[in-house]
C-alpha cells in the first residue's frame, strides 16, 4: 500500500493538531517555566552604552580604609563623595545604600545633598536613596499594577527629607534564579506612589522632581505611560505586580565605568568623568559582602551585584528599548502553525530529512525570533516553538516508524504467502488449506468455508463454517467484506468473473487493519487459485486425453514438431509387435528402420513429414496390412500417427477382387455365346413375337457383358500400378473425339474439341487417361438429346493441366451430384431412365484421376447441360 499525497497531509495535520493542543496545555498550565526562561536567555548579547551611567563601586579597597560595614561607615565619607560628584557635575547621584540606622553625622550628610542640589554656584547634583521593601509578596486583595511589601526600609529621617527621590530597589528573582524584571512603581500603603529605584534615577536624570513623577504615569493594561513634558513619550511593558522586563548589555566591569569610591573620595578621579552622568553608588567587589544576583549576560558563574543590574536597567530605559511578551493568543496561533506545519512537512519526509527539517526549522525561528527581539523587544519564548517542532518530528517518527513496520510485516507475510504458494506448485488441494490458514492468522474466525464455482474442484471448509450467504447479482470488488446472517463473505473476483468466494464466521468484528490485511490475502491468493484451477483443469484433460490415447483400439503415435515420438500407446506395440516405450524421444525413422519396409516406402513417409500435412501410407508388416495416417496439427504442429490394422479389410478385399474377376471372366464367355446364338436365331424363321424375344435376350446379353467389362475395368485398373510418363493429352483428345465423331454425327450432335497450344504434357499412364476421357465424352454424348453440343477444351490456368467436356443435354440435379462418383451409382430421372448404363464409368474416371494425383469435379444442374471438369498434373522433366 503507497500513501498518496493527501494521506500524507492528513496524517500530519492530525499529528500537528494533537501537538498544538499538548503545547497550549503546557502554556496554560505554566508548566516548564524556567526551562522556558532559561532558554530565553540566549537573546542576551552584549551591546552598546550611552555612557551615561558611572559605577562608584564601593569596593575591597574602600572597605579597607573607611571599614567593613559601608552602612556603619562616617556619613562624612558620603558627604564627601556627594560633594566630590556635585564638583565634578554629576547630574543624579543614586545611592544603592540603605541609610536605615541613624548616625551621628547624619546631618553632615543630610547637608552635604542639600547643598549639591541646591548648588548655586555651579551645577546642581541630585540624589536618589532607597527604599528596601521586605520579600515582594503579591498581595491577594491588592488590584494589580502595585508591588507590595510586608515592611519597608527607609533612609533615617534627616537624609529622607533631602533626598530628591527615594525609590525601591528591590531586585525580583524569577523562577530560574533570574532577574530580568524591575519594579515600575509601588503604591504605598499610606496611598503613596514610589518608584521603582532605576525608573526614578531615570525621571530624575531628565529633570522630573519627585512630586511631580506620579502625575506624569498613566498605566493601564499593562502599560506604563510616562509622558512627561520635556521627552518625548516613554512606554513600559508591565505586568500584574507593575514589574518591566529591562535588558542587560553586559556585566558591569565591561560596559559600564567603574570606578573605585576611595578613589573618588581621594580626589584621584578626574571630576569632568562624573559630567553629567548618573552616578550609581554600590557594593562591587567588596569580598563577602555584596548581594548578588544570577542575571543574563553576567560574568564568573552568571551572577551580577545588584548596581550593576540597576545600571542595566536605567541603560534599558535610556535607550528607549525595555522588552515585552509577545501577546499569549498571538504566541497559541504560532504555535498552532508551526506544529501543524511542521508535522505536515515531515509526514513526506525521511526519517533522516525529517530531523535535518526540525534542526532547520528550530534555526530559522529562532533566528526570526532573535531579530524580533532585537529590533522590535518582543519575547518569543523558544521553548514552545522548539516543543511543536521537535515533539512533531518525534511523533511523525514514531507514527513514520510504526507504519512502516507495519507494512513491512505484510510485506513480508504476502511475500511468504506467495513462497509458500509457489512451493505447492500450483495445487488447489494445498493452497485451499492454505489459504484458510493465512486468513486465520490475520482474523480469528471460527471456521470458514472456501466455495469455487467450478463443480469439478471441491471446495475446502474447516472450523464451523457459515452457512451459505444468499445469492448477489452485482459483481462485488475482491475485498469487499459482506456481512450476512451469520458470516461475512468475500468474493474472489478474476478479471471480471467470479472464482467463488470465501465465506468466515469470524469470532468478533473484523476491524479495518484485519480487513485491510484479508484484502490483501485475498487478493494475492485469486492469481494463484485461478492458476491452480486452470492447471487442474488442465490435469483433467491431459488424464482424458491420455486415457483416450491408451485405450484406443489402432495404434496412436504422437510426435513433436522434429518428429520425435513424445507419446505413444500400447496398440502400437500389440500391432507392430514392438517395444514402443524404447522409442519415447526417438525420431519416428528409428521407429520406422524396425518395421520390414521398402526402402522406397520408407523414404516417401519420412518425406511426406516434411512436406505434408495429412497423408496415408498402407504399411505391410509382419503378414499384416496396416494405414498409417498421418495428420499434421496446424498450431502446435505436432503430429498424430494412427496406425490401423486393415489385414482382415486387405484379405477380404483381394477375396473380392479375385472373386468379382473369377466370376466376370467365366461370365465372359458364356454371355458371348449367348449373343452370338441369338443373332443366329434371328435367321429362322420365328414368329415376330419370337423374333422380339430372341432380340431382348440379344440386348440383356450385351447390358449384361457390359457391366462385366466394366467391372473388369474398374477391378483392373484400381489395382494396376503405372510407371509415370508425358502424355500430350491434346493428342489424346484428339483421338478420342474423331472416335466418337461417327456416332455424333448420326445423332446431329456437334462435338469441337479447343486445345491451347503449346501446353505441356501431362504426367500418367496414356491407357489409363483414355479410357477416362472416353468415358466422359461418351457420357456426354450419351446425356445429350439428338442435335446437342458437346465441347472438349484443354487448357492450363495454373500449375495443372485442365480439360472440361461440356454438354448441353439433360444435366444432373445437385442432389445426385454427391454420389456421381460411386459404383453402380445412376441418376434416374425421366429423359435419362432409357438410356443404357452400369453406373460403373464415373467410378473408373475417378479411380483413374486419383492414380494420376489429380482432381474431378462437375458444374450442372437438372436441364441445364453439365461440364466436367478434370485437372491433371504437369510432367516434369527430372534434372538426372
Ligand atoms: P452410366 O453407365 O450409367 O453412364 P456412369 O458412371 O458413366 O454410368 O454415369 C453415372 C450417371 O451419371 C449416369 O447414369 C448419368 O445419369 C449421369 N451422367 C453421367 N454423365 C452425364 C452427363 N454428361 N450428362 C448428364 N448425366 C450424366
Amino acid at each position: 500500500m503507497r500513501l498518496t499525497t493527501s494521506d500524507r497531509i492528513r496524517r500530519g495535520a492530525a499529528v500537528g493538531a494533537g501537538i498544538t493542543l499538548l503545547v497550549w496545555g503546557v502554556m496554560l498550565l505554566g508548566a516548564f517555566t524556567s526551562a522556558r526562561l532559561s532558554l530565553n536567555n540566549i537573546y542576551f548579547l552584549p551591546q552598546d552604552t550611552s555612557d551615561t551611567v558611572v559605577i562608584v563601586a564601593i569596593d575591597n579597597a574602600s572597605l579597607a580604609a573607611y571599614g567593613r560595614s559601608p552602612v556603619q561607615w562616617s556619613r562624612q565619607v558620603y558627604a564627601e563623595l556627594i560633594a566630590r560628584l556635585n564638583a565634578g557635575g554629576a547630574r543624579v547621584v543614586a545611592l544603592d545604600v540603605l541609610f536605615a540606622e541613624p548616625t551621628e553625622d547624619d546631618s553632615q550628610l543630610a547637608e552635604a545633598i542639600r547643598a549639591a542640589r541646591f548648588n548655586t554656584d555651579g551645577p546642581r547634583t541630585r540624589v536618589v536613596m532607597p527604599l528596601d521593601g521586605v520579600r515582594p509578596l503579591p498581595d491577594q486583595d491588592t488590584q494589580p499594577p502595585a508591588l507590595h511589601y510586608a515592611q519597608v526600609l527607609s533612609p533615617v529621617p534627616p537624609l529622607a527629607e533631602v533626598a530628591d527621590q527615594l525609590a525601591y530597589i528591590d531586585t525580583v528573582v524569577d523562577v530560574d534564579g533570574i532577574v530580568r524584571r524591575a519594579p515600575s512603581f509601588v503604591q504605598e500603603t499610606d496611598g503613596d506612589m514610589r518608584l521603582g529605584f532605576s525608573l526614578a534615577a531615570y525621571l530624575t536624570y531628565n529633570g522630573i522632581p519627585a512630586a511631580a513623577a506620579p502625575s506624569l504615569l498613566q498605566a493601564e493594561d499593562g502599560v506604563l505611560r510616562i509622558t512627561p513634558d520635556l521627552t518625548p513619550d516613554r512606554v513600559l511593558y508591565i505586568d500584574a505586580n507593575g514589574l518591566w522586563q529591562q535588558r542587560y548589555f553586559g556585566a558591569g566591569s565591561q560596559t559600564f565605568t567603574i570606578v573605585s569610591l576611595l578613589d573618588v573620595v581621594a580626589g584621584d578621579i578626574e571630576p569632568s568623568q562624573f559630567e553629567d552622568k548618573i552616578v550609581l553608588v554600590g557594593l562591587i567587589d567588596a569580598t563577602g559582602l555584596v548581594d548578588r544576583y544570577n542575571a543574563p549576560l553576567a560574568l564568573s558563574g552568571r551572577s551580577m551585584a545588584g548596581v550593576e543590574i540597576h545600571a542595566n536597567a536605567i541603560e534599558t530605559l535610556i535607550q528607549q528599548n525595555p522588552l515585552r511578551d509577545i501577546p499569549w493568543a498571538l504566541e497559541a496561533l504560532l504555535v498552532a502553525l508551526l506544529a501543524i506545519g511542521s508535522s505536515t512537512l515531515y509526514a513526506h519526509l525521511r526519517w533522516y530529512w525529517m530531523l535535518g527539517a526540525a534542526l532547520g526549522l528550530g534555526l530559522v525561528y529562532s533566528i526570526a525570533a532573535f531579530v524580533l527581539f532585537d529590533t522590535q523587544n518582543i519575547i518569543l519564548n523558544l521553548l514552545y516553538a522548539w516543543l511543536a517542532l521537535g515533539l512533531s518530528a518525534l511523533v511523525m517518527l514514531g507514527v513514520n516508524m510504526t507504519l512502516e513496520r507495519i507494512q513491512r510485516e505484510r510485506a513480508e507475510f504476502l511475500l511468504r504467502s506467495v513462497q509458500d504458494a509457489a512451493r505447492q506448485r500450483l495445487s488447489l488441494d494445498n493452497m485451499l488449506p492454505h489459504l484458510a490458514d493465512d486468513i486465520m492468522r490475520v482474523v480469528p474466525v471460527q471456521g470458514g468455508h472456501i466455495r469455487l464455482n467450478d463443480a469439478s474442484i471441491d471446495d475446502y471448509a474447516w472450523g464451523t463454517p457459515p452457512g451459505p450467504p444468499p445469492r448477489r447479482d452485482a459483481l462485488p470488488q475482491t475485498g469487499t467484506l459482506y456481512p450476512y446472517a451469520d458470516g461475512v463473505t468475500i468474493s474472489l473476483q478474476a478479471q471480471g468473473h467470479s472464482l467463488g468466494s470465501v465465506n468466515l464466521r469470524p469470532q468478533r468484528d473484523i476491524n479495518r487493519r484485519q480487513h485491510r490485511m484479508l484484502h490483501a490475502i485475498i487478493a494475492g491468493a485469486v492469481p494463484h487459485l485461478e492458476n491452480a484451477q486452470l492447471y487442474a483443469h488442465t490435469q483433467q484433460q491431459n488424464r482424458l486425453l491420455q486415457g483416450i490415447l491408451m485405450g484406443a483400439p489402432s495404434g496412436i503415435i504422437v510426435l513433436d514438431e522434429w518428429q520425435r515420438i513424445i507419446n505413444i500407446n500400447s496398440s502400437v506395440d500389440y500391432e507392430l509387435d514392438l517395444n514402443s516405450a524404447a522409442y519415447i524421444q526417438r525420431p519416428i525413422e528409428a521407429l520406422l528402420a524396425d518395421l520390414a519396409l521398402e526402402d522406397a516406402q520408407r523414404t516417401r513417409i519420412l518425406g511426406a513429414f516434411q512436406t505434408d500435412t495429412v497423408f496415408r501410407e498402407e504399411l505391410r508388416h509382419n503378414d499384416g496390412v496396416f494405414y498409417l495416417d498421418a495428420v499434421r496439427l496446424a498450431d502446435i504442429r505436432h503430429w498424430v500417427v494412427v496406425i490401423s490394422n486393415v489385414t482382415s479389410l486387405a484379405q477380404l478385399n483381394a477375396l473380392k477382387t479375385h472373386m468379382i474377376r473369377m466370376a466376370s471372366h467365366d461370365l465372359k464367355n458364356p454371355l458371348g455365346s449367348i449373343m452370338g446364338f441369338a443373332e443366329l436365331l434371328q435367321d429362322e424363321s420365328f414368329s415376330p413375337e419370337g423374333r422380339r424375344f430372341l432380340t431382348s435376350i440379344g440386348n440383356s446379353a450385351e447390358h449384361m457383358l457390359d457391366i462385366v467389362t466394366g467391372i473388369l475395368d474398374v477391378e483392373q485398373l484400381s489395382s494396376s500400378k503405372f510407371e509415370p510418363l508425358p502424355v500430350s493429352l491434346s493428342d489424346l483428345l484428339k483421338e478420342i473425339t474423331e472416335t466418337y465423331r461417327v456416332q455424333a454425327e448420326q445423332r446431329g450432335q456437334h462435338l469441337d474439341l479447343d486445345c491451347r497450344p503449346n501446353l505441356p504434357s501431362a504426367n500418367g499412364d496414356k491407357r489409363m487417361l483414355h479410357q477416362a476421357f472416353s468415358n466422359l465424352v461418351g457420357n456426354a454424348l450419351k446425356y445429350t438429346p439428338d442435335g446437342g453440343h458437346i465441347q472438349v477444351r484443354l487448357s492450363q490456368p495454373d500449375e495443372m493441366l485442365h480439360v472440361a467436356i461440356q454438354d448441353n443435354g439433360y444435366g444432373i440435379p445437385k442432389a445426385a451430384q454427391e454420389r456421381l462418383f460411386t459404383q453402380f451409382y445412376r441418376v434416374r430421372t425421366e429423359q435419362t431412365m432409357h438410356i443404357r448404363g452400369t453406373g460403373l464409368g464415373l467410378s473408373l474416371v475417378k479411380s483413374v484421376v486419383d492414380q494420376h494425383q489429380g482432381r474431378i469435379w462437375v458444374e450442372s444442374d437438372d436441364g441445364q447441360g453439365s461440364i466436367f471438369f478434370v485437372a491433371l498434373p504437369v510432367f516434369l522433366h527430372h534434372s538426372d
